[in-house]
């Protein structure tokens, strides 16, 4: 496993647009980084280009300290797991995983080893010598996967894997996916639009507009304390007040007192939670999400409250395209 720097990358198709627009990016050896963007922001041509698959116009790329900016695909040792799996519907799920170990001509023992390894990792060993036509989604993702972390890669890239997986399947394959990148120590890098994905198994996660990573931390770091207001608004709901942002779990609702008066407007129940929308005179609507959902009287005036350490910049009107 390799540690990873990223400085000035930059990359236009057309010429004029700048798809990545000076992007630097450190990976510490064994960690797993989020990037997390809007559709089209540059996500997929960042791991491509790391992969080897697409040109930059400029910048420069090392693992452990060596500029691999120049190396073929096939020498970068950065091992791409895709959205829609990739796999050889021809082979079995045992030559789909021996593909790259075979382009690099390891012996034949060493090849059943390392395929047998992997297979084991995201339990699909049973399934080695069928089809991987046969396999469900979640599973074709799993020998994907496999085949990814049996050519032992520098650097994981993930391109949205868990996308075209169904709810329930999404979350077993997240746990799965980093308990794996934990046990192996895998530098990994994994692209996404999804905020609970990024929150939920990065070590670090950044954030991409507009070309640039417009802010990169520990999740606990960019959800509670954005750099400004698209990175607030990309990673939950923020309610704009006369003093800044607020996240709608940080609001306290009492009948008492608090610094808001606020009419109670609708009450929707998730079974997990239950958010209330308020019509602040004056600020407008205000968002409130609480674990517990009890009785409220629509129509009623209530308060709100917050402690000011909780509030975070906002978006200026414009600035949330
Ligand atoms: P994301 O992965 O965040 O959705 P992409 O990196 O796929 O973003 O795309 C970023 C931008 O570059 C988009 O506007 C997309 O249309 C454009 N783009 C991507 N690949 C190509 C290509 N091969 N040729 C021309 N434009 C491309």
């Amino acid at each position: 496993m390799a540690e990873v720097s990223i400085e000035k990358l930059t990359k236009s198709y057309d010429g004029t647009t700048k798809v990545l627009d000076g992007v630097d990016l450190h990976i510490n050896q064994g960690e797993l980084v989020f990037m997390l963007g809007p559709s089209g922001c540059g996500k997929s041509t960042l791991l491509r280009i790391l992969a080897g698959l697409v040109n930059a116009d400029s910048g420069t790329i090392s693992f452990d300290g060596k500029n691999i900016m120049s190396l073929p695909p096939e020498k970068r040792r950065a091992a791409m797991v895709f959205q829609n799996y990739a796999l050889w519907p021809h082979l079995t799920v045992f030559e789909n995983v021996a593909f790259g170990l075979r382009m690099e001509k390891h012996s034949k023992n060493e090849i059943r080893t390392r395929v047998m390894e992997s297979l084991e990792q995201v339990r699909m060993e049973r399934f080695a010598q069928g089809a991987v036509t046969r396999l469900s989604g979640g599973q074709q993702q799993r020998v994907a996967l496999a085949r990814a972390l049996a050519v032992d890669p520098a650097l994981l890239l993930l391109d949205e894997p868990l996308s075209n997986l169904d709810a329930n399947l999404r979350d077993t394959m997240r746990r799965e996916i980093k308990r794996i990148c934990t046990e192996r120590k895998l530098t990994a890098l994994y692209v996404t639009h999804d905020r609970r994905e990024a929150l939920s198994m990065a070590d670090r996660a950044g954030v991409m507009h507009k070309g640039k990573i417009s802010q990169i931390g520990t999740p606990d770091e960019i959800y509670n304390h954005p750099a400004d207001g698209f990175t607030a608004r990309f990673l939950g709901d923020v309610n704009r007040l006369k003093d800044g942002g607020i996240r709608p779990e940080r609001i306290k609702i009492s009948e008492s007192g608090g610094k808001l008066r606020a009419t109670l407007l609708e009450r929707a129940f998730f079974g997990d939670s239950c958010e209330w929308l308020f019509e602040v005179p004056g600020t407008g609507k205000v968002l409130v999400r609480e674990l517990a959902a009890p009785q409220r009287e629509l129509g009623k005036e209530y308060f709100l409250d917050y402690e000011p350490e909780f509030l975070i910049p906002v978006p200026e009107s414009g600035d949330e395209e």
